[in-house]
């Protein structure tokens, strides 16, 4: 693979490394002066001043969320480079730029399985750098590098979710601006049954279960056979993998046949023309009832 710098990823590191240089090294005696004053006062979290102003000035030279290839057109390898030089001054600069951890996460998420409202309503001011995220995913009780062990539960009630467990080490939750948090748990977290009767009362369970059969071609039985007393956090990727694997011939003809424009347009105009045959008596009854003459 090619590491070498791209001409935008190489314009972008020098101005980003002049920026950091010029601009942001110096402010570090002010921020860190201003922090310094109110620790351990109830303004402790609040961001000094310096920051938003370099934040006005980095967006108005374009350094301006570059961690979002759909919205900088960086690749995440020109990406790097940017993050590296953001590095050497890890307080400021990847807010200055609005590529600071965890936002840059969160507004992944965000971007990519939102939905609209969610988008309008905290996406759009994370992006603005106007509003600060949180995501919430370490438990003091459970060894949380560990994904599958976060005891959070997460359980409807009616209309409403309600959110049960405890959360420590989430960075930036303290900040005054912090609007939304993402926030980790199981919706699920009883393990699947090893015989079909335990599928009562689960529907959850037994969507998967027979997607995973008709996937893999056996029955319910077989499937819990395999899986009964194990978790959705081992079942779904099982099942995601399959789906993959199986869909994967579908998704690749699709692709071929898209690319052959006459061929598509071919059945286009087949499929035009055996409509047009079939909703002929439909179009010439309903001439009758609007009381159109026939030409
Ligand atoms: C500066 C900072 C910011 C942070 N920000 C956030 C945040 O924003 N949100 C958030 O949710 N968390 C945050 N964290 C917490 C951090 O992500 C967790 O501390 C980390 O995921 C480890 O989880 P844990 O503390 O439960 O340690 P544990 O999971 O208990 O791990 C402790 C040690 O045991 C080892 N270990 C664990 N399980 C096993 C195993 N099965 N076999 C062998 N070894 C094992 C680990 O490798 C590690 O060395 C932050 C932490 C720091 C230091």
């Amino acid at each position: 693979m090619d590491f070498a710098p791209s001409a935008v990823a190489d314009d972008y590191t020098k101005r980003m490394r002049a920026f950091l240089d010029d601009r942001i090294l110096p402010a570090e005696a002010a921020y860190l002066e201003f922090r310094a004053a109110r620790r351990g006062t109830p303004s402790e979290w609040e961001l000094p001043p310096v920051v938003e102003e370099l934040k006005a000035e980095a967006r108005a030279q374009g350094l301006w969320n570059l961690f979002l290839p759909s919205i900088s057109g960086l690749s995440n390898l020109e990406y790097a480079a940017i993050a590296e030089i953001s590095g050497w001054s890890p307080v400021i600069a990847p807010e200055a730029i609005n590529c600071q951890a965890p936002d840059t996460g969160n507004m992944e998420l965000l971007h990519l399985l939102g939905s609209e409202e969610q988008k309008q309503r905290w996406l759009a001011p994370l992006l603005d750098g106007e509003i600060r995220s949180a995501f919430a995913m370490t438990e003091p009780d459970v060894a949380s590098s560990d994904a599958t062990n976060i005891a959070t539960r997460i359980e409807r009630d009616g209309d409403e979710y309600v959110i049960t467990g405890r959360k420590w080490w989430t960075s930036g939750a303290m900040d005054p601006r912090c609007a939304v948090l993402i926030v980790m748990g199981k919706t699920d977290p009883a393990a699947l049954p090893s015989e079909a009767a335990g599928l009562k009362d689960r529907p959850e369970a037994e969507n998967l279960v027979v997607l995973y059969a008709a996937l893999a071609e056996t029955s319910k039985e077989q499937v819990l056979a395999e899986f009964g007393g194990r978790q959705f956090s081992d079942f779904k990727p099982a099942l995601a993998d399959l789906a993959v694997e199986k869909l994967a011939p579908i998704a690749g003809e699709m692709r071929r046949i898209s690319a052959d424009q006459a061929y598509v347009d071919s059945v286009l105009r087949g499929g035009t023309a055996r409509a047009a045959v079939l909703a002929e008596s439909t179009m010439r009854d309903v001439r009758a009832i609007v009381g159109l003459l026939d030409s």
